[in-house]
């Protein structure tokens, strides 16, 4: 059976010069970025707050792989980390990363950031839908309450994580490993409250030591659990006994981008949730009397939609730093690839695209890898650029890529390309790079050009 949609007719309700569609790191750094170089610029989220996995799925201690580097934060998310931790100190008293955020605050920081920076907000405003002529993105479609509210545009910014807007406008993506098109898996993070500090902080690093004994246990086959994750790590812990979360619940084989397997994830990742509470309180003495203070509210995806981009940005060119004339960010190289099948063996080394298992490479050596301005143009539309997790690379590529400080700036440099496309009239395929890295070295991204 079919059904026929009729055709509609809808007024455009805003022009921009910039949308930005996605608020997570990428959309945040994307839409100050464009602003601060004297773009007029509305930036749309699904959700009700900013931040994206940060927030939603309790992302905390996002540069937690720097520590004991030669790198730091740079740009946009720099500004972020410094002004968050000045304006609301840390609560954090577990020692292993002194710059986690507290989330909560972040949300509210975040509300104020973009405003300072003139950035317009629209809240619980979904896109999937983009009117093109020819190569040409001319509007976004909202999908509002009200039903659907059409903005104009000059330059489109695909920040969803998810590629939505791209895709919408039919430019070509790939999803998943390279062999059979799996995803790492999706995960619902939780916070609990009721641990027991005093106890805790006895040993220098308690909830290390508990994560270390959880894999041990699971690897063994002692825990009985059915998810399949065996790494437990936790997140910030509070003097009021609060541990910001654990990073446990994976559910495995979905596509981010499917309704039914969204729903299936967020119910079984639940469940697993509720396992690894009863399992905690009653193993280990310091936590017999958490709490589950809160579940996140939505599941988060480390992986979805790719864009086919001007350059696809490979493991190869990681493993052998290639440097690239149109340099928009260096990146300290580190990889992070939960097992999309959920086979937890393997020598958890990067194997190129063949790979077995875990991948886990931290950062070493000052090693580092560079992202060509390429990998945010997208292949077919004219006036759109990605950035953050959706950008194009392959599947191995992706998980250096998608580190949230990385994603905002990839979004930092999209944006001022966006800004300048603007100004200029042209295409941002057609800007001068070189002005553009010149702009991004302003904006303290540090660049060997
Ligand atoms: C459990 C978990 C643990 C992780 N741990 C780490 C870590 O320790 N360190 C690290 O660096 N990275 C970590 N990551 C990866 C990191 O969170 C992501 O790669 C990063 O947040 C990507 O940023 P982004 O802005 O591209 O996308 P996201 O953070 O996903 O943000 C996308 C935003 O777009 C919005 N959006 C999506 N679709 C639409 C639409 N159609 N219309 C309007 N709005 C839309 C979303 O609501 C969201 O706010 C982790 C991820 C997960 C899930």
């Amino acid at each position: 059976m079919k059904v026929i949609r009729k055709e509609t007719v809808l007024e455009i309700q805003k022009t921009v010069d910039v949308l930005v569609v996605g608020g997570g790191p990428a959309g945040v750094g994307a839409a100050v970025s464009a602003a601060r170089n004297g773009a007029k610029v509305l930036l749309l989220e699904k959700r009700g707050f900013l931040g994206g996995n940060i927030t939603a799925c309790y992302v905390e201690n996002c540069n937690y792989f720097l520590k004991g580097t030669p790198f730091h934060s740079e740009g946009i998310y720099a500004e972020i980390e410094r002004r968050c931790l000045e304006e609301y100190g840390s609560d954090n008293i577990r020692q292993r990363n002194p710059n986690a955020f507290c989330s909560e605050y972040l949300k509210v920081f975040l509300d104020r950031f973009v405003q300072e920076a003139g950035v317009e907000v629209y809240f619980h405003a979904f896109v999937n839908e983009t009117i093109t002529t020819g190569d040409h993105i001319d509007a976004v479609v909202i999908q509002t309450k009200k039903g659907p509210m059409a903005v104009a545009t000059e330059v489109v910014i695909d920040t969803t994580g998810d590629a939505d807007v791209a895709f919408s406008a039919g430019v070509p993506f790939e999803q998943g490993r390279e062999k059979d098109g799996l995803c790492q898996p999706g995960s619902v993070n939780v916070r609990f409250a009721g641990a027991d500090v005093e106890a805790l902080l006895k040993t220098p690093d308690r909830l290390g030591e508990i994560g270390a004994d959880f894999k041990r246990r699971y690897r063994a086959g002692e825990t009985g659990l059915p998810c399949k994750r065996q790494d437990l790590p936790f997140g910030r812990l509070t003097p009021g006994g609060q541990i910001s979360y654990a990073n446990y619940s994976c559910a495995y084989g979905l596509d981010p981008t499917d309704v039914r397997d969204l729903t299936r994830g967020e119910m079984e990742c639940r469940g697993y949730i509720m396992d690894l509470y009863h399992y905690l309180k009653e193993h280990y003495e310091e936590l017999r009397g958490l709490e589950i203070a809160s579940i996140a509210p939505e599941i988060g995806f480390r992986d979805s939609r790719r864009i086919a981009g001007l350059y696809h940005l490979t493991i190869e060119d990681m493993e052998e730093n290639r440097q690239f004339d149109d340099v928009i960010a260096v990146f300290p190289r580190f990889y992070d690839m939960l097992a999309p099948d959920a086979e937890m063996d393997g020598d958890g080394k990067v194997e190129g695209k063949g790979y077995r298992g875990h991948i886990f490479e931290p950062v070493k050596d000052g090693r580092s890898f560079q992202v060509p301005y390429r990998s945010l143009l997208p292949v077919q539309i004219s006036n759109l650029l990605a950035a953050g997790r959706c950008i194009s690379a392959d599947h191995v590529a992706e998980s250096g890529t998608r580190a949230i400080s990385l994603c905002c700036m990839t979004g930092e440099a999209a944006g001022a390309a966006a800004a300048m496309a603007v100004r200029e009239r042209k295409s941002p395929k057609d800007i001068d790079v070189r002005a553009l890295q010149e702009q991004l070295k302003r904006q303290n991204i540090e660049l060997p050009v």
